[in-house]
């Protein structure tokens, strides 16, 4: 792996997980996974990440060791006693539709993280898709916090709408999916669910739309970005965490939105390309500047 020396810092908090991939071709087992897993593998590429997360006893060494290449910072990794947060998600055909098949949250449920000193002082917060109230819990220690992003999903907007709300308030940028865009604002035109989303709290609003890209609702200003085109998809898995981490990473280092989100773009875009964190993690820096020099020219193209 490679990554670029950095001083700019990172925090992330989401899921560590083991995740089960059924496509219309293979089935993956125990692959390392989860929100924060993506996100920080992503970010890594241009920022020291903080990680703040939960594994249990039976997370494979070779996770771990990715982990802490991947990280500046494990003090708020926890290591409990009882089972690893696990998801299995299968895919249909034109993986656009996405069936989740179990989440069990195991050591999760007991995961309440007291942040260390250095992380209270974190001043980029990545909420990565997890329990709205331990993405709270976690922004309310960072008091020195500058930039928040915040990704979430379905799920949540379901069983949480409220948590979800609260935390979404305290947050600069967020990021949702156009599915989920419709299910939380119940309108059907992205304009307007970009208007109803930033009444919400955060200033600039980024729907996330496939393969179609990106819409970033930025005060009044709408400026849309592409995609780097893959022609064999193998696993869509984390391109969403993946997004996130590149987006705040850029942010970190002091990159305006529209960059960042090239950068994520540029990320997830490697995400898909094979199974679970491969193809982002082996990812080299020049290959993600030449996808970024590609979706630069599909800003509002
Ligand atoms: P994405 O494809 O970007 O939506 O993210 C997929 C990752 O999210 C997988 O690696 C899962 O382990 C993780 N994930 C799925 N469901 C949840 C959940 N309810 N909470 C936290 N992480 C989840």
């Amino acid at each position: 792996m490679t990554t670029v020396m950095s001083s700019s810092n990172t925090l992330i908090v989401g899921s560590i997980s083991l995740d089960t991939i059924e496509t219309v071709s293979d089935r993956k087992e125990s692959l390392l996974g989860g929100s924060a897993t993506y996100a920080t593998i992503a970010a890594a590429k241009s920022s020291d990440v903080h990680l703040v997360g939960i594994i249990g006893d039976d997370f494979p060494p070779k996770g771990i060791q990715i982990l802490e290449e991947s990280t500046a910072d494990l003090s708020n990794l926890e290591q409990k006693k009882g089972k690893t947060f696990s998801w299995g998600g299968k895919y249909a055909k034109d993986w656009d539709n996405r069936e989740t098949l179990f989440t069990e949250l195991g050591v999760f449920k007991e995961f309440n993280p007291i942040l260390t000193e250095q992380n209270k002082a974190a001043s980029t917060v990545f909420l990565a898709n997890i329990h709205p109230a331990l993405q709270l819990s976690v922004l309310n220690q960072c008091s020195k916090r500058k930039y928040v992003i915040i990704d979430t999903m379905n799920l949540w907007i379901d069983t949480e709408r409220e948590k979800l709300k609260e935390v979404i308030s305290f947050c600069d940028v967020l990021l949702i999916n156009e599915f989920e865009a419709e299910q939380f604002t119940r309108r059907k035109y992205h304009d307007d669910q970009g208007t109803v989303l930033q009444a919400l709290g955060p200033q600039n609003i980024i729907i996330k739309c496939g393969s179609k890209g990106a819409k970033l609702y930025s005060g009044h200003r709408l400026d849309t970005i592409g995609v780097f085109p893959i022609k064999n998809v193998i696993d869509p898995t984390g391109a969403g965490d993946a997004f996130g981490g590149g987006i705040a990473s850029s942010l970190a280092n002091g990159e305006n939105m529209i960059e960042s989100i090239i950068n994520g773009s540029a990320l997830a875009s490697l995400t898909i390309e094979g199974f679970g964190i491969d193809t982002v993690y082996n990812s080299s820096i020049n290959e993600i500047e030449k996808r970024k020099e590609h979706l630069r020219t599909t800003l509002n193209s």
